[in-house]
C-alpha cells in the first residue's frame, strides 16, 4: 500500500481537496462510487497524477492505505454518508479513522461516532468552508471528534488548510459533532452575512432605482474599509459580471429564488432549541423560504402592489456611509449571536469551544473570512470569556459608531416598504438586548392572568398572583 490517506467522493468538493492533498505531497488513494468518475478524475489529475491512487473498487481502496488508515468521506450529506460507511466498515481494522468532510448535521455526526466506536473505529466530523476553490488551495477546517485521531492527521489537514499569516486555519474544536456543528454556525452566519448584503443591494436597486453595475462599484468601495470580506469582495464582482447571452448585467437575468441545502435553517433550529436568540440568523433563513415561493409573492405583489417606484435620484454620501454602516452594524449582532448559539452549545455538549480558535480559523479560507473576523479573533483572545460579542470593547465603540445608521436605514426601508427582514432583527435584538426594562413584565402578568403562572416582583422577594378577580385562572 502506498497511500497515506484515502478520500471517497469526487464530487466538486471531494475532487479539488482530493489535489489539494496530492499537491502538498500526501499520496492520495481516491475512489467514487460510480467509477468512471474516478477514471475522468485521474486523467485529469495532471503532474498531481503521481500522488494519486484511483481505486475501482472499495476492498482495493482500503488495501491502498497505510493503516492506521485515514478516510475522508466527501459525499452528499445525510444517507449516502450512513451508506458508504457501511460498504467501508467490512473492509477496514480497529484503529483506522473514517472522516466525514460533508455538511453532516452534528447530530448525525454524534450518532455515528457512537456506532462506529463499538467497532473499534474512530469517527471524525470536520467542516470544511470555502466552497471549490477552498477545497482545491486551502480551506478552512473545523474538526470535532477524538483528539488523539485528530492528532494522527494533523499534519495532512494543516497543509491542506488556508493560512492567515502562515497559520493554517485547522484546529480541534471538541469531542464528537463539535467540528460538524461549528460549521452549521459558520453557514447560518453566512446566510445572514448574504441577506444583509441583499438587503443593501434591494434599497439601492429598488430604493434608488440604481444599476447594478453601479451597486457593484459601491460594494468594491466598501471592500476597501471595514467591510471587507470574501462575500463583499464577491458581490461587487458579481454584480459588475455582464451575461453573455444577453449583454445585460447578469444579476438582472437571475431568477430571484434562492435555494438552500440545510446548514443555515439548522442553525436556526439548535439556537431555538437551546433558548438563544439569533435572529438575523432565523430571518435570513425565513427571506429564502420566502423567495423559494415566487408564484405566491407574484400573487401578493398584485394583491397588494409592491414597494414605491424608485426615487431615481442618485443616493448621496451620507446615504451610502448609512448603508455601509447599517450593514456593519447588521454584521456586529448576527456574530454576536453566532457565537452565543455556539456558547450555549459548547455548555450544553461540553465541547468547551475555544471561541478565539474559532474565529481565528475563520480569518482565511472559508466563505464568511474578513477583516473584521481578525478584529473578532483580537478582541477574544483579550476578552475569552466575554459573555456577548456585544459587550466586548472594540465591538462597544464599533456598534456605538454604526447603530444610528442601521436605525435610519431600516426606518427609511420600512418607509419605502423596502423588505428587510434580517437588518432590521438585527436592531431589534441589539434593541432589546440593551433594554434595562424590557416589557416582559407585561408578559409576565398575562401569563399570571390566563395561567396562573405567577410572577417576581421588583421590590419583595418570592412568587406573586395578580389582582385579577373574576375571570381570570385561579392561583
Ligand atoms: P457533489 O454533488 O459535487 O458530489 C457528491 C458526491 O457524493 C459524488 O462523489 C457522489 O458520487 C457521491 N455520492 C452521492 N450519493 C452517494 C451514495 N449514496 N453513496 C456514495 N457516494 C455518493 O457534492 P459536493 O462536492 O458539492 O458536496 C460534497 C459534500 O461537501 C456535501 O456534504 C456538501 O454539503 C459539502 N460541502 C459542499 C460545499 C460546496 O461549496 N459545494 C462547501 C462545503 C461543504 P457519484 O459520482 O457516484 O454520484
Amino acid at each position: 500500500s502506498k497511500a497515506e490517506i484515502g478520500l471517497i467522493g469526487l464530487g466538486v468538493m471531494g475532487a479539488n481537496l482530493a489535489l489539494n492533498i496530492a499537491e502538498k505531497g500526501y499520496p492520495v488513494a481516491v475512489f467514487n462510487r460510480t467509477a468512471s468518475r474516478t477514471g475522468t478524475f485521474f486523467e485529469n489529475a495532471g503532474d498531481l497524477r503521481e500522488n494519486v491512487v484511483p481505486c475501482a473498487t472499495l476492498e482495493e481502496f482500503v488495501a491502498q492505505i497505510k493503516p492506521p488508515r485515514p478516510i475522508i468521506l466527501m459525499v452528499q450529506a445525510g444517507k449516502a454518508v450512513d451508506e458508504q460507511i457501511e460498504g467501508l466498515r467490512d473492509f477496514l481494522s480497529a484503529g483506522d479513522i473514517i472522516i466525514d468532510a460533508g455538511n453532516a448535521n452534528f447530530r448525525d455526526t454524534i450518532r455515528r461516532f457512537d456506532e462506529l466506536e463499538n467497532s473499534g473505529l474512530t469517527f471524525i466530523g470536520m467542516g470544511v468552508s470555502g466552497g471549490e476553490e477552498g477545497a482545491r488551495h486551502g480551506p478552512s477546517i473545523m474538526v470535532g471528534g477524538e483528539k488523539q485521531a485528530y492528532e494522527r492527521v494533523e499534519s495532512v489537514l494543516k497543509s491542506i488548510a488556508a493560512k492567515f499569516e502562515g497559520e493554517p486555519c485547522c484546529a480541534w474544536l471538541g469531542h464528537g459533532g463539535a467540528g460538524h456543528f461549528v460549521k452549521t454556525i459558520h453557514n447560518g452566519i453566512e446566510y445572514a452575512d448574504m441577506q444583509m448584503i441583499a438587503e443593501i443591494y434591494g434599497i439601492l436597486r429598488d430604493g434608488f432605482g440604481m444599476g447594478a453595475k453601479d451597486i457593484g462599484g459601491i460594494f468594491a468601495k466598501w471592500n476597501e474599509g471595514r467591510l471587507n470580506s470574501y462575500l463583499v469582495e464577491i458581490t461587487a464582482a458579481v454584480l459588475e459580471a455582464d451575461d453573455p447571452m444577453s449583454g445585460d448585467p447578469i444579476v438582472d437575468r437571475i431568477l430571484d429564488r434562492a435555494g438552500q441545502k440545510g446548514t443555515g435553517r439548522w442553525s436556526a433550529i439548535e439556537a431555538q432549541m437551546m433558548g438563544v436568540p439569533a435572529t438575523a440568523i432565523e430571518s435570513a433563513v425565513a427571506a429564502r423560504s420566502i423567495s423559494a415561493d415566487r408564484e405566491l409573492r407574484l400573487l401578493a405583489s398584485k394583491t397588494y402592489g409592491s414597494a414605491p417606484a424608485p426615487t431615481n435620484t442618485k443616493p448621496d454620501a451620507s446615504v451610502i456611509q448609512d448603508l455601509e454602516l447599517a450593514l456593519f452594524a447588521g454584521k456586529i449582532a448576527a456574530y454576536a449571536q453566532g457565537f452565543a448559539v455556539m456558547d450555549q452549545a459548547s455548555d450544553e455538549f461540553q465541547w468547551n469551544l475555544p471561541m478565539p480558535t474559532i474565529a481565528r480559523i475563520w480569518r482565511a479560507g472559508c466563505i464568511i473570512r474578513s477583516q473584521f473576523l481578525g478584529t473578532l479573533a483580537r478582541s477574544f483572545e483579550a476578552d475569552p470569556d466575554a459573555e456577548n460579542l456585544l459587550l466586548i470593547n472594540d465591538f462597544v465603540s464599533m456598534m456605538e459608531e454604526a447603530h444610528p445608521a442601521l436605525r435610519r436605514v431600516v426606518a427609511q426601508a420600512a418607509l419605502a416598504g423596502l423588505p428587510v427582514p434580517a437588518l432590521s432583527a438585527a436592531l431589534g435584538y441589539f434593541d432589546a438586548f440593551r433594554q434595562a426594562r424590557s416589557t416582559a413584565n407585561l408578559i409576565q402578568a398575562q401569563r399570571d392572568y390566563f395561567g396562573a403562572h405567577g410572577f417576581e416582583r421588583i421590590d419583595e422577594g418570592g412568587e406573586h398572583h395578580g389582582p385579577w378577580g373574576s375571570g381570570a385562572a385561579s392561583a
